[in-house]
């Protein structure tokens, strides 16, 4: 096993798996555009875990596997090995994420479901692989779920220059004849469903679970860091619309707040999950660790 973590969390008859990819402190510029130092400083409860004693932010980057027993869905792929891509930190990556997530029970083959929450680069990336010079879907044996609505957008677009991201994550799913276009409401298996979350990209979605009376969700990019639970008008650059973003942020927290529902946060350092509480007007996550 590398060093990296892994956590595990139990939502009823469901476990989830965390398979990170990668887990970086970055600038805070970097993620929101600008230093947001005083919002730093009211949110004392972010460090050490989602916030470094310098002040920078950490980035996680991740897949869930979420399991009933019967079937295993992949929620969002990462950047993938071999990429060519813009970033240079994530450019033709050799990492070994696919040998992380059979370690953790969970290999290639046997997973059923791939559902991308946006078709950005770091959430489609290892939806295909490299062999002999082609793109094929790592996940032979999965359908994979794309929201029609996120599809259409995409598809419209041309390929930023330096990298291809639909080209060589997305195309060679629906060539190899296993993509499937959901609606933004889709139920994915009956403990499993999506659940609207526009604004980051048109088409963004989230993942609800529901099994013996517990309750989570997948936020996807709703938001990228616990600082915007804290205060949900904090946008990244990367949002599509940002007021748009803002408001899907704000009716987020107003439905997760103080709510009985574990929260799993697609870029959230370690621990990776808790619930949203508010207390004496400040809002927080009380993280929950792995196997708690
Ligand atoms: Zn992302």
């Amino acid at each position: 096993m590398t060093d990296l973590p892994a956590e595990r969390w139990r939502v009823g008859d469901i476990e989830i798996t965390r398979v990170v990819e990668s887990e970086t402190p970055v600038s805070a510029k970097f993620l929101f555009g600008e230093a947001q130092l005083e919002i730093l400083q009211k949110a004392p409860w972010l460090k050490p875990c989602y916030v470094t004693e310098e002040g920078r932010l950490v980035l996680s980057v991740h897949a869930f596997v979420v399991d009933d027993g019967q079937r295993k869905i992949v929620v969002d792929t990462c950047v993938g090995n071999d990429k060519l891509r813009r970033m240079p930190f994530w450019s033709q990556l050799q990492g070994p994420f696919l040998s992380r997530m059979a370690e953790l029970g969970h290999p290639a083959e046997s997973i059923h479901r791939v559902l991308c929450t946006h078709l950005h680069v770091d959430h489609v990336g290892w939806n295909t692989r490299l062999v002999g010079g082609r793109w094929v879907p790592t996940f032979p044996n999965a359908r994979y779920l794309f929201g029609r609505s996120e599809w259409e957008h995409w598809s419209g677009e041309a390929p930023t220059p330096g990298e291809d991201i639909i080209g060589d994550s997305v195309k060679p799913i629906l060539d190899a004849g296993l993509a499937e276009f959901v609606e933004s409401d889709h139920r994915v298996s009956p403990l499993v469903w999506l659940e609207p979350t526009h604004g980051h990209t048109p088409g963004h979605v989230s993942v609800r679970i529901r099994s013996q009376g517990a309750e989570a969700v997948i936020t996807g990019d709703l938001m990228h860091h616990p600082l915007q639970i804290a205060d949900p008008e904090i946008a990244t650059p990367f949002d599509y619309d940002t007021e748009w973003a803002r408001r899907t942020r704000r009716e987020f927290l107003a439905r997760y707040t103080d709510a009985p529902v574990l929260v799993l946060g697609t870029h959230f350092a370690t621990p990776a999950a808790g619930q949203i509480v508010q207390e004496r007007g400040v809002r927080r996550l009380v993280p929950r660790g792995s196997g708690s």
